[in-house]
């Protein structure tokens, strides 16, 4: 394809005549021969491409997800899942005990009344023996109202099935284990796993519906059409965790 010569980088540096100019502009915006070219394009662009494509050469319409997503709900539901889960493969609580071989964060830490919570709030996670918010009294807890550890990692379970976040694909008894990333770099009481701030906040991830998905990927198969990691390639994306094959990102920037 002679055209692909005067596009890119190089149709800037170098002079050419103002015909061979124009011929190399309208490639390089219309994408004359019908391929896209993730390279230089946002998280968005790609991810736009791509769905309308699924949707042109395959009929299948994917549904976006929690593109965006606010700092403080992030940080909200990925304590709960430091509570209950901790699907990651090396991220630990900075106090952390073992359950069933995962490194949640640790009860002492969690029921100790001195123990600061950052961006979140302790009255939305500790749960007394009754289920109830457990009552705060001078530097400790009142008597009959303390905090309770089943109830309490009951509710950091609740508030994951209330956010709908999605089971991860290697723990698939456990419902909402899926990994919840930090809303917050390096994270913050009473986790402080060191964790990075989920791509979702700043738009840079989308969570794809995973019945679609299935189905696109039955329609690839069936029109000989490669795999859908090769196909999120030729829009530079891909899916980074293994456990969520629902979680999408760009390549590279
Ligand atoms: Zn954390
Ligand atoms: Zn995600």
């Amino acid at each position: 394809m002679v055209r692909r010569v005067v596009s890119g980088p190089e149709r800037r540096q170098r002079w050419m005549p103002l015909g061979v100019w124009i011929l190399g502009l309208t490639c390089s915006v219309g994408a004359v021969d019908g391929a896209f070219r993730p390279t230089g394009k946002s998280f968005k662009e790609r991810l736009t491409a791509f769905l309308a494509d699924a949707k042109a050469s395959h009929g299948v319409t994917i549904s976006r997800k929690a593109e965006f997503r606010k700092a403080e709900d992030a940080q909200k539901w990925h304590v709960a899942h430091m509570i209950s889960y901790n699907s990651f493969e090396s991220r630990k609580p900075a106090r952390s005990e073992s359950l069933d071989g995962r490194h949640v964060i640790a009860w002492s830490h969690l029921e100790d009344p001195a123990t600061k919570w950052e961006h979140v709030r302790w009255e939305d996670y500790l749960r007394d023996r009754g289920g109830e918010v457990p009552v705060r009294q001078a530097a400790g807890w009142a008597p009959g109202h303390l905090p309770d550890e089943d109830r309490t990692r009951k509710q950091a379970l609740a508030i994951l099935r209330a956010a709908g976040v999605g089971t991860a694909k290697d723990r698939p008894r456990e419902p909402n284990s899926a990994m919840v990333a930090p809303g917050f770099e390096g994270c913050a009481e009473p986790c402080r796993c060191g964790g990075t701030r989920s791509k979702h906040i700043d738009g840079m991830a989308s969570d794809l519906g995973q019945a679609e998905l299935r189905k696109l990927e039955q329609e690839l198969k069936r029109a000989d059409a490669g795999s859908l990691d090769a196909y999120l390639a030729r829009f530079g994306l891909h899916r980074p965790m293994s456990s969520e094959p629902w979680h999408v990102e760009a390549t590279s920037p």
